[in-house]
């Protein structure tokens, strides 16, 4: 890039045809001038005839370096990533937030209200804290509960309870271990667990292998232990009635239906699709 002052318009020209060359998605060039500018989209287009100042642009032409050379995920550049109309913080340690996961929060608010208030939920593999926090803010009646193993996790998760404002407790543990422990019952479990088969790590595209933390990505058998697991113990801490609620991958709603079913015979096993007509959630 040249190193004369250049407009909005011209910044985003110059990224979007350096993204193509590297075969990566051109809105990438978007968002991370919105980052560096501190603007929203529409401001953004706005403003395209502006200049923009010298440490700005090269702060940007170099993200879009390292993205277009590496692939590293946006997020992972301006620490940031959306969930459910909020703005979490992320970083090497969680999974950065996938849309399919507020179809399992809207999934789970649209359920609890018939459980006797108040309702406690537990958020297990809470990460960096979307699915917790957000069942928080939209549904404040709730008492909220989250555990991880990463204790790094954690620390992201919290930071983002306390910067959204949300009354969370959090446990460093194994699922429900913390749970168990300290003799704490619940009405709802939810959870996004690790669900990717072992064997399938060779099919996952470069920026989720080389950037999303193994332990939020893999479990054994199949892809199932953590759904083993906790529906396994869930009777510990699980009150009657109760709700369990899952994200899975695409090909597991048959068999976590029937973990569920073989633990719990006399409950009612939902499998709902994700907006892709994909299986993506259990209750
Ligand atoms: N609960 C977090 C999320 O849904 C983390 C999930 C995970 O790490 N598997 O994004």
């Amino acid at each position: 890039m040249t190193k004369q002052p250049m407009t909005i318009h011209e910044a985003l020209r110059w990224a979007s045809l350096f993204l193509q060359e590297f075969h990566r998605e051109t809105p990438v060039a978007e968002i991370l001038l919105m980052h560096h500018l501190h603007m929203t989209k529409s401001q953004l287009l706005m403003s395209l005839r502006d200049k923009i100042n010298p440490e700005t642009l090269s702060l940007f032409e170099k993200d879009i370096k390292r993205h277009a050379s590496t692939g590293v995920p946006v997020q992972h550049l301006t620490g940031v990533e959306d969930f459910y109309g909020r703005e979490f913080q992320v970083n090497k340690d969680v999974l950065i937030p996938r849309p399919e996961t507020e179809e399992l929060v809207l999934g789970v608010l649209a359920r609890v209200d018939k459980y006797p208030k108040p309702v406690s939920v537990v958020d297990l593999g809470t990460g960096s804290g979307i699915i917790a926090i957000t069942l928080k803010l939209e549904n404040p009646e709730l008492i909220v509960n989250a555990s991880d193993l990463s204790e790094h996790a954690l620390n992201v998760a919290k930071q983002n309870a306390k910067c959204l404002d949300a009354d969370i407790d959090f446990f460093q543990g194994d699922f429900l271990s913390p749970f168990i422990e300290n003799d704490i019952e619940v009405d709802v479990i939810v959870s996004n667990p690790p669900y990717i088969p072992y064997d399938e790590e060779a099919t996952l595209n470069d920026t989720v292998k080389d950037y999303d933390p193994a332990l939020a990505l893999f479990a054994d058998s199949d892809g199932l232990a953590a759904y083993q697991q906790i529906i396994n113990n869930a009777k510990h801490v699980l009150k009657k009635p109760g709700l369990i609620a899952f994200e899975i991958g695409h090909q597991q709603g048959k068999q976590v239906s029937e973990l569920i079913g073989r633990k719990f015979p006399h409950s009612k096993v939902e499998v709902k699709k994700d907006i892709n007509s994909k299986d993506r959630m259990v209750f």
